[in-house]
């Protein structure tokens, strides 16, 4: 039988907020435990939370740059459970009435095809506590630090098929939090974080199969992982006359496996009920109006614009908008190097320099060539100072701190030569050196030709454009 796996997911993003969701105190990540959770945050009795406006309109922001509808008016609930880490014994959350609804996401996938993912809802959340147990023998600790921090929770419909898809969608996620500043997209704080949805049918079987749900898990590759690991075990499950049965697992890398935590609750188990500490969320169609006014270019726009506007490929402008910063370096590098092109640019960044920072486990911010240098070395490409040969060891000059293309290419006599007479001079004296080479070409040997070109662009130190060679050979040969 084949199996069609069915994904959804729900993502938490980190608010980047410095307050707390409904209390004043601060957001920072470590801080020593416990001195960042006020009355507020641990629900003492008589205390009263008050909504931050700027987690609102993270959310409103979120909303209007995935196409979504922005509720006028949306509700808190409360969310009972018993956790030693959830002092209050309920979570404030969203339920029936969320902030944002009824979105999508369109991602690309690496065989550069679009494909739309419905989002069913994003709604505003409060944080739970931390427990800790790596540090402590025989006991819990528990840290309340993160106890309020604001959370957007986006839920996915289960549009997605595979593994690959739901990492695509993951990280175009990733990137449109970041690009409209709402969350830092740590996953490793924990900023950024999934519950992967998964279950499998039949193909050509409408109705879906029963779903596991995979808590937290927080980078890429163990969300690829998790999802492969769980789509192989219920397809076994499944062929060896089993059946699924609904639950919530945790995925060990280290084992590279999911296991049970516990059989899935269901809504009605958390006894939501509205919030009687907080009026309802109204939002007015001017707010609305005026955060979308502020909004900066989406990566899908961006990467239209790079397309158009300077004739890159789709994979190019891809690679160059995966960031805003990327999309920054590479607009900045143009600036700095009028007389260009796009494309040239655009690989010099995407090759050498992301290979470079790739290599050096550093991120496009922390580069250590800027773009005006680049740019600097970019204009010596275009108007035939260097070859491209040479440009990259100036590049590694520029790498290893030089201060600009120029001062490597003075100081170190790396000009191009492109006095005619000067080369031929080169050719002739190397068509001398090897007569025997000479004679094998004259008798029909054609590849003896490129062995000159090499001998010549040594001689020259590859400092001779190498088109102007093959063309003056060409012409010496003949004679
Ligand atoms: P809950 O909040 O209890 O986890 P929801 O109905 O809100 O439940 O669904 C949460 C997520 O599960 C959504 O992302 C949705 O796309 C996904 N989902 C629902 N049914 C399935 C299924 N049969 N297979 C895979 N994913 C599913
Ligand atoms: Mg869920």
């Amino acid at each position: 039988m084949q199996w069609e796996s069915v994904i959804g997911l729900e993502v938490h993003a980190q608010l980047a907020t410095h307050s707390k969701i409904f209390s004043g105190a601060s957001t920072q990540y470590g801080a020593p435990p416990n001195t960042q959770a006020c009355n507020i945050d641990l629900g003492m009795p008589g205390v009263l939370p008050v909504l931050n406006e700027q987690a609102v309109r993270m959310a409103i922001q979120f909303g209007l740059s995935t196409n979504s509808t922005i509720a006028p008016r949306s509700v808190f609930a409360r969310k009972n459970y018993f956790y030693p880490d959830l002092p209050k014994g309920y979570q404030i959350s969203q339920f029936d009435l969320p902030v944002v609804h009824d979105g999508y996401l369109d991602i690309y996938l690496p065989d550069g095809k679009m494909k739309r993912i419905t989002l069913i809802r994003a709604h505003l959340e409060e944080d739970a506590g931390k427990s800790l147990h790596e540090d402590f023998q025989g006991f819990t600790g528990i840290d309340l630090n993160r106890a309020g921090t604001p959370l957007l929770e986006v839920v996915s419909a289960p549009d997605l098929r595979s593994s690959e898809e739901a990492v695509c969608y993951l990280k175009a996620l990733h990137a449109l939090v970041r690009y409209i500043e709402i969350c830092d997209g740590n996953m490793q704080e924990g900023s950024f974080r999934c519950d992967a949805n998964v279950s499998v049918r039949p193909v050509g079987v409408e109705k879906l199969g029963t779903r596991c749900e995979i808590k937290n898990v927080n980078s890429f590759k163990f969300v690829e992982k998790a999802i492969d690991y769980e789509i192989q075990r219920q397809i076994a499950v499944l062929e060896s006359g089993g059946v699924i049965e609904q639950q919530t697992r945790l995925y060990d890398s280290q084992k590279n496996e999911t296991r049970p935590m516990r059989s899935k609750e269901e809504a009605n188990d958390y006894r939501y009920f509205p919030d009687p500490d907080l009026l309802p969320l109204v939002i007015t169609q001017d707010t609305i109006d005026k955060i979308r006014k502020a909004l900066p270019e989406l990566p899908n726009d961006k990467r239209e614009r790079f397309q158009s506007q300077y004739q890159l490929s789709e994979y190019d402008a891809a690679v160059l908008t995966a960031s805003r910063e990327l999309g920054d370096y590479f607009e900045n590098t143009l600036k700095h190097s009028g007389n260009c092109q796009p494309k040239i640019a655009a690989n010099w960044i995407s090759s050498e320099l992301l290979g470079a920072l790739n290599k050096a486990v550093l991120d496009i911010t922390e580069s250590p060539i800027s773009p005006e240098k680049l740019g600097g070395l970019l204009n010596r490409i275009a108007d035939n100072t260097i070859s491209g040969k040479i440009a990259k060891q100036i590049f590694e000059a520029l790498w290893e701190g030089a201060a600009s293309a120029d001062a490597v290419i003075e100081s170190q006599g790396l000009k191009q030569i492109t006095n005619t007479d000067e080369i031929v001079k080169i050719i002739d004296d190397t068509l001398a050196k090897y007569p025997d080479q000479l004679a094998e070409y004259r008798q029909g040997k054609d590849r003896m030709f490129g062995f000159f070109v090499g001998q010549v662009m040594q001689a020259t130190k590859g400092k001779a454009n190498p088109q102007q060679v093959n063309e003056l050979l060409k012409d010496r040969l003949k004679s």
